[in-house]
């Protein structure tokens, strides 16, 4: 492989080595998404703009990867008892899907005021839904008591090596039909798909500057990142609903301030009106957190024109009645 890659310092919990094999795992089982590009965003931009279109993934996001990646690797007996996972949003489909596609049981700890879209989608791949009323319980802990009395694995969004290791993958396909890249732009949550993207890139891109994208309502993964102290944000309200997380995780923490060079913010607006871009100009339908990584390009936050740039859009799972009330 390429030498000129920084090697990684023993300690982090995720290699380029753990990706390569996390995109053994998942050949013919996920999308290998297309790499769209826009000739009115190149020349908006002044640059090469690549998009990897993971708003086409199973599952409508890139959480499949890492869902799938996570659910074949448990063991046997793991298998046969099943797993539990909290979610809202797009890792509750992703493990609903992984689940069903390699018969092992899921159960996904939900809030009650879930939209329906989501509660059926995840319903639809036959996932066993357990709602909580959020003013009183907290998830996590509703889903630890039901992990300790079932027997099941906890599979958490982001938190994870094999989870890390699989959304990696995208980066890792991207890189693989564009060639080598000068900056990735990334939307950041709880750091699963950043880490996982960033470990990727540089080894097949050594010198590539990759750059999170968080909402600006939510960004403690941007003052962790500058301060090198893990921030939390708390209830962020912010329309990205797949990057409300409090915070950057155990295992993401350590792999964003090593393989990440810059993370920056953008409000709600200017997220909206990459997202209305890219479905009016590139026809693509992406949700508000899948542009994140767009918006943070088009609003200039870095410097890079001229330059030759991968952006991930990360999902596509659009409330159309939410965002037809906000307009
Ligand atoms: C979950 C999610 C993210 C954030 O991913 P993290 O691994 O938590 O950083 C970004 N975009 C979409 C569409 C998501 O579903």
């Amino acid at each position: 492989m390429n030498s000129a890659a920084r090697p990684a310092p023993p300690a982090l919990p995720v290699t380029y080595d753990d990706v390569a094999a996390a995109a053994r795992m998942l050949a013919g089982r996920c999308h290998r998404t297309p790499v769209m590009t826009s000739r009115t965003v190149d020349e908006r931009c002044g640059a090469s703009v690549f998009f990897k279109c993971e708003n086409l993934q199973r599952g409508g996001a890139f959480k499949f990867r890492g869902a799938y990646n996570a659910l074949t690797r448990l063991p046997a007996e793991q298998k046969r008892r099943g797993i539990v996972a909290y979610s809202s949003g797009n890792h509750a489909q992703a493990v609903a899907l992984a689940g069903h596609l390699l018969r092992i049981p899921v159960l996904v700890v939900m809030p009650q005021d879930a939209p329906a879209i989501k509660v059926e989608a995840t319903r639809g791949y036959s996932a066993e839904i357990l709602f909580y009323d959020r003013s009183r319980d907290s998830r996590e802990a509703i889903a630890e008591r039901l992990a300790q009395q079932r027997g099941l694995a906890v599979i958490p969004s982001f938190d994870h090596p094999h989870v890390v290791a699989g959304q990696g993958t995208a980066a890792k396909e991207l890189i693989e039909d564009t060639g080598p890249l000068d900056f990735l732009f990334v939307p950041c949550g709880g750091g699963g798909l950043i880490s996982g993207c960033a470990i990727a890139a540089s080894q097949l891109s050594p010198g590539i500057k990759v750059v999170g994208v968080e909402p600006a309502a939510g960004d403690d993964a941007t003052r962790s990142f500058h301060t090198r102290t893990l921030h939390v944000v708390e209830h962020p309200d912010t329309i990205a609903d797949g990057a409300r997380t409090t915070s950057l995780g155990k295992i993401t923490f350590p792999l964003v301030l090593h393989y990440v060079s810059d993370m920056v913010t953008v409000t709600d607006e200017e997220l909206l009106r990459a997202m209305f871009f890219i479905w009016e100009r590139m026809k693509l339908v992406v949700e508000p957190t899948g542009a994140l990584g767009a918006a943070g390009l088009f609003e200039g936050k870095v410097d890079a024109r001229g330059a030759r740039i991968g952006v991930i859009l990360s999902g596509g799972n659009a409330d159309f009645r939410q965002l037809a009330r906000l307009l």
